[in-house]
C-alpha cells in the first residue's frame, strides 16, 4: 500500500487511494503508462454507476464464484492494473477457488511480467505461472497469445479482470468459459465474456473472494441458465438513470 496523506474522511477517499496504487504500480514497474489511461476510462463508468456495487453486479459475483468453484482447471489471468490495485485479493480468490494465477499483459515486457509475478508472490501467492514462448492459444496474433501449458492453455474457466476485447474473444473461441470484471458494459470484453461483473475491481474482488471462500460448491446459478445480456442491459440502464451527484 503506498504511503498516503489522503484523509479517510475525504469523500473520494477510495478513488484517490486506488489512483495512488496504480501510480505506485507504474513506479515499481508493474503497470504500464497505458494502464493509467485504461483506469481513467473505468473511473468514468464508475462515476455513472454512483461508485457502488449494484444488484446486477452482486448476481454476477455469485455466478462467478459458483463457476470458479465448479471449474476443473480455473485460472486467474493477471495484468498490471489488476495486480497494482488488488494483488492481495487476487491471491485470496485463487486460494479460495483452487485457481492458478497466470501473468498476461498486452504491452510486451519480460521485466514487467516479472514485476507482476514478484508482487503476487509478495502478496502470498504460492505459485505464479508465466506466459511461455512455446504454447499459444489460437485466434490472436499479438503477445497475449502466449500462455502457460499448465495454466490458461488447459483451463476450462478463465477469470480475466480488465480485459481487452480481442483476447476475450480469442479465449471464448478457444472453448474457455470467461469471467470478466469490466466497468464498461459496452466494451467488446463485457459483451463477449459469459459472465461479466460490471463493477469496480477494487469493490467486487473482496466480495468475490469472500463468496468463493464461504459458499458451498454447486450453489449459485448454473452457467447454462445465466443471462449475461440482462446484466449488461441493467448496467446500462443504471448508468443512464439520473441521480443526485455524490
Ligand atoms: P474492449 O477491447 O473490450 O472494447 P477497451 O479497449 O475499451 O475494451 P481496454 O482499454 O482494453 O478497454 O481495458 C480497460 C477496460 O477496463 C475498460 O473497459 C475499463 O472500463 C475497464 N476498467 C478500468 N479500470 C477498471 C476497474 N478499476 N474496475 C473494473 N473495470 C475497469
Ligand atoms: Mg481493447
Amino acid at each position: 500500500m503506498p504511503a498516503s496523506d489522503v484523509p479517510t474522511t475525504h469523500p473520494r477517499y477510495l478513488s484517490l487511494i486506488t489512483r495512488e496504487r496504480i501510480v505506485a504500480g507504474v513506479q515499481r514497474g508493474v503497470t504500464s503508462l497505458h494502464g493509467l489511461i485504461a483506469h481513467g476510462r473505468g473511473e468514468a463508468f464508475d462515476y455513472l454507476l454512483g461508485e457502488r456495487t449494484h444488484p446486477f453486479a452482486q448476481r454476477a459475483i455469485a455466478a462467478a464464484a459458483a463457476a470458479l468453484r465448479a471449474a476443473r482447471h480455473p485460472v486467474i489471468s493477471v495484468n498490471g492494473n489488476a495486480c497494482a490495485m488488488a494483488a492481495g485479493d487476487l491471491v485470496r480468490l485463487a486460494k479460495a477457488t483452487g485457481a492458478r494465477l497466470e501473468v498476461n499483459i498486452f504491452h510486451t515486457s519480460p521485466e514487467r511480467e516479472q514485476a507482476i509475478r514478484a508482487m503476487l508472490l509478495e502478496a502470498g501467492a504460492d505459485r505464479v505461472l508465466m506466459p511461455s514462448r512455446t504454447h499459444a492459444i489460437s485466434h490472436i496474433d499479438h503477445n497475449r497469445k502466449w500462455v502457460h501449458p499448465e495454466g490458461i492453455l488447459m483451463a476450462d474457466v478463465v477469470c480475466v479482470p480488465l480485459e481487452d476485447g480481442d483476447r476475450c474473444e480469442a479465449l471464448v473461441k478457444n472453448g474457455k468459459q470467461v469471467i470478466t470484471i469490466d466497468l464498461n458494459p459496452l466494451s467488446r470484453t463485457a459483451r463477449t465474456a459469459q459472465i461479466t461483473i460490471v463493477d469496480n475491481l477494487t469493490r467486487c474482488l473482496p466480495r468475490l473472494a469472500d463468496l468463493a471462500e464461504f459458499s458451498t460448491p454447486g450453489s449459485g446459478t448454473a452457467l447454462s441458465d445465466w443471462d449475461n445480456q440482462a446484466v449488461l442491459s441493467e448496467a446500462e440502464t443504471a448508468m443512464r438513470t439520473p441521480r443526485s451527484p455524490s
